[in-house]
């Protein structure tokens, strides 16, 4: 069997020029006589893989030379811990809770201090970005924190909030290098790799130099200070190497193709077709306020649930896989990262006119 239309939210489908190229050196990298798995993280081969990686991040977003990138650990979940150890220096944040990775990030949170969620889209399912132009935002708060792509639901920030000077804190995960983004607006950018960039298992944090303490109280766990991991070029430990590696593929790809730029046209391009075709559609309908809707996860129903299985399963029959709902909203949901095709959209799109005519 050959490749599938792959529609998982994550871990997602890669290029397929990435997987070529991996399986390439897989016996041999660059003459070494061994794949990138089986190198040591303190060789100077990897040295290069992980410097190229950091490099070329750093082009792709123009990350300014004041914010450190790390590759880091624990997947976007630790990180839920790790922002308050490390940046919540007054005990104090303001939270926009706009899904579940939002909500998991705040009652993370709330175990290290004061931290209040200044807004909420809780009332509707999560199904818009609330309006964060004026939020009571605390004077002493330490920072503002964000789901930026709400990756279960399928919204997006398109504004980012006014904080009212405080450092905005981001998740990223589902909509990493999606698109142009200007780094200097954040204090801290973050994403778990698995959703648009790599193989599970690897975050990258950008964070601004000034906002790493210098010490965070004793108790912190050695692994979770982001210090240590600056101090140790993030080999404080053995690192992802093999994600590392992938990752750095993946932006050379990025690069090749023209950038974030290139990317946004495309996505926005592949969007609309899948959103055009809901909003006509007498069958399936998207559940996302349309000012909120996200470039890379959308969700639809068709309002019956034998039906929605039902189209799942003819779907899968057909080579669209991973197209169930996230267990929390039911329904359908198509991720559509970078590396989804254009075709692939296509080739859904005309599934789903060929389902509705056949159940009308
Ligand atoms: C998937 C996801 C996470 C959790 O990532 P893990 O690597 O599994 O911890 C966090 N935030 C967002 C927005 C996600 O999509």
């Amino acid at each position: 069997m050959g490749r599938i239309y792959n529609f998982s939210a994550g871990p997602a489908v890669l290029p397929e020029e990435v997987l070529q190229q991996a399986a390439a050196d897989m016996m041999d990298y660059h003459g070494c006589g061994m794949s990138v798995m089986e190198m040591s993280h303190r060789s100077k081969m990897f040295q290069d893989i992980i410097d190229e990686a950091e490099k070329d991040l750093r082009t792709l977003m123009n990350i300014p030379d004041n914010y450190k990138v790390l590759f880091l650990q624990g997947g976007a979940s630790l990180q839920f811990a790790m922002i308050p150890l490390n940046l919540m220096k007054n005990k104090k944040a303001d939270y926009i809770v706009t899904g579940q990775w939002a909500k998991k990030a705040y009652q993370e949170a709330k175990k290290y201090g004061d931290v209040v969620a200044v807004a909420s889209s809780a009332d509707k399912t999560f199904s818009y970005i609330p309006d964060c132009s004026d939020l009571p935002i605390r004077e002493d708060a330490d920072y503002v924190y964000i789901c930026e792509n709400n990756t279960i639901y399928g919204t997006k920030f398109h504004t980012l909030p006014n904080t009212k000077g405080k450092d905005l804190i981001s998740d990223v995960s589902s909509c990493f290098l999606s698109e142009p983004v200007d780094v200097t607006k954040y204090g801290m950018i973050y994403g778990g790799v698995q959703k648009n960039v790599g193989p599970a298992g690897l975050v990258i944090a950008i964070i601004r130099e000034d906002l790493i303490p210098e010490t965070v109280d004793d108790t912190v766990p050695t692994m979770m200070q982001y210090k240590i991991h600056v101090d140790n070029g993030s080999m404080y430990n053995t690192p992802n190497c093999w994600a590392i590696y992938i990752c750095g593929l993946v932006f050379k790809w990025l690069l090749k193709n023209g950038g974030l730029e290139a990317m946004q046209k495309r996505n926005i391009e592949k969007a609309k077709i899948l959103y055009d075709f809901l909003d006509q559609s007498k069958l399936f309908k998207g559940t996302v306020e349309p000012a909120s809707r996200s470039l890379m996860n959308v969700p639809f129903v068709t309002g019956n649930e034998e039906l929605d299985a039902k189209f799942v399963k003819e779907a899968k029959a057909a080579g669209f896989e991973n197209l169930k709902g996230h267990r929390s909203v039911g329904g359908m949901r198509a991720s559509i990262y970078n590396a989804m095709p254009k075709a692939g959209v296509e080739a859904l799109v005309a599934f789903m006119k060929k389902f509705e005519e056949e159940n009308a």
